[in-house]
């Protein structure tokens, strides 16, 4: 099959073989797929991962080895953390923290930019008709950020600061807003920035951002190893800062002010898929606007360098074209 492969540089391959379908899972055929902030970083040799990177996507089951084969031929999203079922974490319900897990295109498994995926049957969830394929890829960033209202009891008054303008900054904005009023955004990008401003959030440069230790809870997603120092000058004594940012490289930085300011420290990382696919289908969220460009499988250099510009937000690689690719 046709699959970017990483293996210490990005190259692609017309003969990549097909993962093999295991018991209770899907072979599925991708449609679309997502560029995430994370497959930059996996590039830069984050977490050692090596074989086919990607974990956004949307795709048609095409094999189902199992009996439950009512997925057989429906377009699905899939969340991407493959659990045991037997360690103390997944009988505990923490399934996206099984000891034993494998992650698609991150840890141990082999990820979606290539024409088939392997998934577990448990992870698919079915995409309704309404909703085009290049915004259900969203729904695993998406799902990212429903997390926090999983992990962060926040109430309507509650001042909330989002750091950082990318596609994940601006998702949480997008879901915060459900349930706060008073939400804003900083970032370093005023024509990402503008993007929100037209879905009526506010905005600030962060450069430009004066009121500190004022906000209940400060998201950082930032992508940059600095974003938790930044968070921390703005959340009140006794707030919560959300750490959305992982990133490959680290920064030395002084914590006392968790202790001093006895500021509650949030790690967070995926979430449940439900909420984000319902927000889409109803309209609730648009993410069209953070579409920055669909670009064909073959223009695969085209699609990794187009994330890579300063101005742009989510770049999706189109998977559906037929035959060998030249590339
Ligand atoms: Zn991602
Ligand atoms: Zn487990």
């Amino acid at each position: 099959m046709k699959a970017l492969i990483f293996d210490n540089r990005l190259y692609f391959s017309n003969t990549y073989p097909v993962p093999l379908l295991k018991e209770n899972q899907a072979l599925i055929k991708i449609r679309m797929a997502g560029i995430c902030a994370t497959d930059m970083e996996i590039l830069k040799g984050y977490r050692g991962f090596k074989g086919v990177p990607g974990h956004e996507f949307v795709g048609i089951v095409e094999k189902i080895k199992g009996e439950k084969q009512t997925l057989l031929g429906r377009r699905v999203a899939g969340e991407i953390n493959c659990v045991c079922g037997k360690c103390g974490y997944c009988r505990k319900g923490l399934k996206n923290h099984c000891s034993r897990r494998t992650v698609p295109g991150i840890a141990g498994r082999d990820g979606v930019f290539a024409e088939y995926l392997t998934l577990p049957l448990e992870n698919l969830h079915e995409v309704p008709a309404n909703l085009a394929d290049e915004e259900a890829v969203f729904t695993e960033p998406l799902a990212a950020a429903f997390e926090i209202l999983e992990q962060v009891r926040v109430k309507g008054d509650d001042r909330i600061l989002i750091l950082g303008d990318g596609k994940l900054g601006i998702l949480c904005s997008l879901v915060l807003r459900r349930v706060s009023s008073s939400i804003l955004l900083a970032g370093k990008h005023p024509e990402k920035l503008d993007i929100v401003k037209k879905q009526n959030i506010a905005w600030t440069l962060i450069d430009k951002l004066h009121l500190r230790k004022e906000y209940d809870i400060v998201v950082d997603a930032t992508g940059a190893p600095e974003g938790l120092q930044k968070a921390l000058e703005f959340v009140k004594p006794r707030g919560t800062v959300v750490m959305k940012t992982t990133v490959e490289k680290s920064a030395s930085m002084n914590l006392s002010s968790i202790v001093i300011n006895e500021i509650n420290v949030v790690g967070s990382r995926c979430g449940p898929f439900e909420p984000a696919i319902r927000a889409l289908a109803d309209g609730e969220i648009d993410v069209k606007p953070l579409i920055t460009e669909i670009i064909p499988f073959s223009k695969w250099k085209r699609a990794f360098a187009r994330a890579r510009d300063r101005d742009s937000l989510k770049v999706i690689l189109d998977m559906r074209e037929k035959g060998e690719i030249n590339a």
